[in-house]
């Protein structure tokens, strides 16, 4: 196995008491990156950042040699939406977060590519396309890609199968501007069978084909509860879900995935066996597969 780059991991941190709170909150956890949400990930309005707190974020990312700052955006946005009221407002909503990403400069913006609820696949696919160009023309960005995730496919929510992604990225055709978010929870829950080379295999084979070579930019590293193809989208730590150690080796040994800022979003606390802090048990964890 040829030796993997220096990996960069860490997770998502909550911003309570400050922004700044999330990048000690990482530090405290033995993060090189993190992820937050810059607002209220379930309400759709948000206090305008001030240049104060844009500061201390920015001198906190420096104290503590944090990078690879990421933001997640609102799970309520769904530019899927065949609801032209639903649909414009999460436009709306996804130009104000990409401009606090901006402001932020954070390197990704995270968002779930959307739900076509009531009308079709491909009625879906071309909604989340359309809102992307327009937020794309509209928000200009200088410093961040807007990142698409890949989800587990509950319900109708698109972004379950790569091939989806792909139609996205041609779609849009702006690929300066965009990027993917791969999760591996939601890839095995889809059905992507990390546990086997075959299976990972055949996922490889489709990312190379459905997607631009540096298309993916951020990994959500995140072990699952549920089984591959469940469709079900259950976070678990590392190494006690159902995708085996094996399957973060194979992660984490790949150069489409290792050369990627990696960010945990599995469960938070402290660990009862070790009394550890459960993100840092997670990270070492990962730390130790690759030896
Ligand atoms: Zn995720
Ligand atoms: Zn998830």
């Amino acid at each position: 196995m040829p030796k993997a780059p220096s990996l960069r991991l860490g997770a998502h941190m909550s911003i309570a008491g400050g922004l700044e709170k999330a990048v000690q909150r990482a530090r405290d956890a033995t993060c090189d990156v993190v992820q937050i949400f810059t607002k209220n990930n379930n309400q759709w309005a948000a206090k305008p950042l001030t240049d104060a707190m844009v500061q201390a974020w920015r001198s906190a990312l420096t104290e503590y040699a944090i990078g690879a700052p990421i933001a997640h955006a609102s799970y309520l946005i769904n530019l899927a939406s065949p609801n032209p009221e639903l649909f414009r407002k999460s436009i709306e909503a996804l130009i104000v977060e990409w401009q606090r990403a901006e402001q932020l400069q954070l390197e990704g913006l995270v968002v779930h590519p959307g739900a076509f609820t009531d009308s079709s696949e491909e009625e879906g696919l071309a909604k989340i396309v359309e809102a992307v160009r327009e937020i794309i023309d509209r928000v200009q960005p200088q410093h961040c890609r807007l990142l698409l995730e890949n989800t587990a496919g509950q319900g109708s929510c698109l972004g379950h199968a790569i091939v989806h992604l792909g139609t996205m990225f041609r779609g849009v055709g702006n690929t300066e501007n965009l990027g993917v978010c791969f999760d591996t929870c939601h890839a095995f829950a889809a059905g992507y069978d990390l546990t086997t080379d075959a299976g990972y295999a055949a996922m490889q084979s489709e990312i190379n084909s459905e997607l631009p070579s540096d298309a993916i930019r951020a990994v959500h590293i995140n072990d699952s509860k549920k089984g591959c193809g469940s469709r079900v989208d259950r976070h678990d730590h590392i190494g006690q879900g159902m995708i085996t150690l094996d399957g973060f080796r194979r992660v984490l040994s790949d150069p489409i995935f290792n050369v990627c800022p990696m960010y945990l979003e599995t469960p938070k606390g402290v660990d009862t066996e070790t009394g550890e802090d459960c993100d840092t048990n997670n990270l070492n964890t990962l730390r130790s597969l690759l030896g």
